[in-house]
């Protein structure tokens, strides 16, 4: 059957049903939230089956979903998330943040893994939806300056232990209070000090050409948290992910990495990895950052430090032995990652063969780019500023 005689996805068709047992909502910071269990009152399903295509969205509360043994996702990793946050702001209203990008690039993960693309714009409605039941009552316009975590994610699914695409697949949506990862405070540790701490992985390799490290699917992440769980043990925060015999810098945890240095003929430059050979996620955060840095460090801004005339934002491959070098002679700036659960947080180590070098820091606790560039984010995040970036629910 031709694809355009099937249903696309229609936010329009969304029914839904209310919880009669509303769930008990965490207290800002707390242990629960560090938990990240407290999923919010209702999540959405909708389902794809290979006969019809995308049925009506629903609205229900939150709660187990039935899937058969069978299910494509738990064989096959027939399996695609996205990660992102809705923000109270200063003036009371909820903001999605680009959520267009997010909701783009899941189909774009979902077809690397086999899985039923569908409109964009539709998903985005959905998650609205979503946030228009549960936002008032789990980001209290009382708090502004808090967010929820939204999990729009997909399966795999269906009756049919075959060896092939799935021919039933379960799109969700839940929400749940996630701890701000990038003021490095937790309930369980005394404050830590500012800056990250990562090792450079040795023999992972997390992504390669014609893999699928560009995707948000599951299989990206498991494999990945033994060399978490061994980088914890010895006191780093994440792993910097390296690429190939010549160490290629590539992206951190769960977030993609930059670099500010002076080039050896004293450029300032701000570096990271490129989105060609598709080994790096497309990350929204890295987007806006790239954005933001081209259109406002520009000749003279007020916003370079005294010494410096222009900021060169460059995507290119890069290697350790550069970091290394750059270190080594002085050159070297700051560092920091982005993404959407770590923010902008500043980087003040990485560990590579088993030495630690040294990431500056303009003040205690952030570089200055690093800085600038998140409070420019945060404003738009949470209204200050009116920029399209910022959708209002
Ligand atoms: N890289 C990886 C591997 C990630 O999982 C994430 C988080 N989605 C990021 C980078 C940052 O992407 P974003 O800014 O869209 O959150």
């Amino acid at each position: 059957e031709s694809s355009s005689s099937m249903h696309d996805l229609d936010a329009s068709q969304l029914t839904v049903t209310l919880t009669q047992n509303p769930r008990e909502v965490p207290g800002l910071n707390s242990a629960e939230v560090w938990s990240v269990k407290a999923c919010t009152d209702h999540m959405v399903t909708v389902k794809w089956t290979d006969d019809y295509g995308w049925h009506a969205p629903k609205i229900v509360p939150y709660g187990p979903l039935e899937i058969m043994p069978t299910a494509s996702c738990l064989h096959y990793a027939t399996q695609c998330f996205e990660g992102m946050k809705v923000y109270r702001g200063y003036d009371g209203k909820l903001r999605l943040f680009r959520p267009d990008k997010n909701c783009s690039r899941l189909v774009s993960s979902a077809t690397r893994v086999a899985l039923p693309p569908f409109n964009p714009l539709e998903l985005e409605k959905l998650l609205k939806a979503l946030m228009r039941l549960d936002g008032p009552r789990w980001l209290p316009k009382t708090q502004p300056e808090n967010f929820l975590y939204l999990r729009p994610a997909m399966i795999g699914n269906g009756e049919q232990l075959g060896v092939v695409s799935p021919s039933e697949v379960l799109l969700f949506i839940i929400a749940v209070p996630w701890p701000d990862l990038s003021t490095g405070w937790s309930p369980s540790a005394t404050a830590k000090p500012p800056g990250l701490k990562l090792l450079a992985s040795k023999n992972d390799i997390r992504a390669w050409p014609g893999g699928f490290g560009y995707a948000k699917v599951g299989a990206n992440y498991g494999p990945a948290f033994v060399a978490q769980m061994e980088g914890r043990k010895q006191g780093y925060d994440q792993i910097l992910w390296l690429f190939g015999p010549d160490f290629q810098v590539t992206e951190a945890g769960a977030s993609n990495f930059f670099v500010v240095w002076k080039t050896k003929e004293g450029k300032l430059q701000l570096v990271t990895a490129p989105l060609e050979g598709k080994i790096i996620l497309d990350g929204v955060t890295r987007r806006s950052v790239l954005e933001l840095a081209r259109e406002r460090f520009i000749e003279s801004s007020e916003y370079l430090t005294a010494d410096i005339k222009s900021l060169d934002v460059v995507e290119r491959t890069y290697t350790m032995d550069e970091l290394v070098e750059a270190e080594k002679k002085g050159r070297l700036i700051e560092a920091f990652v982005s993404g959407t659960a770590y923010f902008i947080t500043p980087v003040k180590t990485v560990n590579f063969r088993d030495e630690d070098l040294n990431i500056p820091m303009a003040c205690e606790d952030t570089g200055h780019y690093a800085g600038v560039l998140k409070q420019w984010l945060l404003d738009i995040k949470y209204g200050k500023v009116d920029h399209e970036w910022g959708v209002v629910v």
